[in-house]
């Protein structure tokens, strides 16, 4: 089979059990996922001519439908059904966390290298798991058993991964020539099937344990990884509304942004406030600071509030471009 035919036939078996009504949804962007300014986690649903395959490109493990208002996105308002099951990781490359061992349990329905040596399992279902908390409870299982990221943004049924098509766009994966890595099928085998009660039996995974939803985590019992996160989900959704003046930080850390509260210092003047980068100093969760009398007493805490009540496109930038944490690396 040649690449095209390759990828095709995978996304022709993700796409088997999509309800009549709902589409295969996917992201997808070029250059270095690790650099904040090149992510675009926007998703679009899939069809013919739009797979760049000079992109990072990734695929959502649930159908997405339309929701109240027509769109099709990548939330779970717009759930349809889960799809497939991906375990990360696996092989013997840099940042391989299992060895194959892990999948001579149960053979999986395709094996996808996503840098060198390093690879995915994807276990298709056998419908379309419409039953939205027992897949949930699935992903959870799974989170728990460390076969998965456990990063907030990627929780959930709207989680992503590699399909076989497109680069690896880290520097660090580059081949051998300075190419960047193509990620590509090693197996496929769509008639591989499986129920989500079969996956879990197979990896001894609790179906029955509840899921407690995880919001933007905050404060010192958040560990490290998930605050750096967090403030790079504030960084972005306050770039994307234009409030980030400048792209770069300090010296010290710092990046001016244009105060939420503008409009209640003296004068209105647009000045005096910004955010700094998470270190040992600030618990690692960023901080913010703004010289006007007004902001006195608003911290990191009222900025990531205010983020989190604004219009719909912040909140989702805040929240759900949260990609894959394990993979930015
Ligand atoms: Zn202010």
């Amino acid at each position: 089979m040649d690449e095209a035919a390759e990828w095709e036939s995978f996304f022709g078996a993700m796409g088997k059990y999509v309800p009549r009504d709902a589409r295969l949804m996917i992201c997808q962007f070029r250059g270095d996922p690790n650099d904040i300014e090149k992510q675009n986690w926007a998703a679009k649903t899939y069809g013919p001519g739009k797979i760049d395959e000079g992109a990072n490109v990734y695929v959502c493990v649930s159908a997405m439908k339309q929701n109240e208002r027509g769109e099709y996105r990548r939330r779970k308002e717009n759930f349809a059904g889960g799809l497939c099951l991906m375990i990360d990781d696996i092989g013997t490359g840099a940042g391989a966390k299992f060895s194959m061992d892990i999948i001579s349990v149960l053979p999986c329905t395709a094996l996808i290298e996503t840098s060198k040596d390093n690879y995915q399992a994807v276990y298709m279902f056998d419908c379309a798991v419409t039953d939205i908390g027992l897949f949930e409870r699935l992903i959870k299982g799974f989170i728990d058993k460390q076969f998965m990221g456990n990063d907030p943004g990627m929780a959930g049924v709207n989680r992503v991964f590699r399909p076989p098509v497109g680069v690896n766009g880290k520097p660090k994966h580059r081949t051998a020539n300075g190419k960047q890595w193509k990620v590509r099928l090693a197996s496929l085998d769509a008639d591989r099937r499986y129920a989500p009660e079969a996956l879990a039996a197979a990896f001894g995974v609790d179906l029955t344990a509840p899921v407690v939803n995880r919001g933007m985590p905050r404060g010192a019992t958040v560990d490290k990884q998930d605050s750096i996160l967090a403030f790079r989900n504030v960084r972005k959704a306050l770039r994307q509304a234009k409030m980030l003046k400048t792209l770069m930080a300090d010296m010290a850390g710092w990046s001016q942004i244009v105060c939420p509260w503008t409009d209640e210092h003296s004068g209105a003047a647009n000045s005096g406030a910004a955010i700094r980068e998470p270190n040992e100093e600030n618990g690692w969760t960023g901080a913010f600071r703004c010289h006007h009398g007004h902001c006195a007493d608003k911290g990191w805490r009222h900025l990531t509030e205010w983020v989190a009540e604004q219009d719909e496109a912040i909140l989702e930038a805040a929240n759900e471009n949260a990609g894959e944490w394990e993979k930015w690396q």
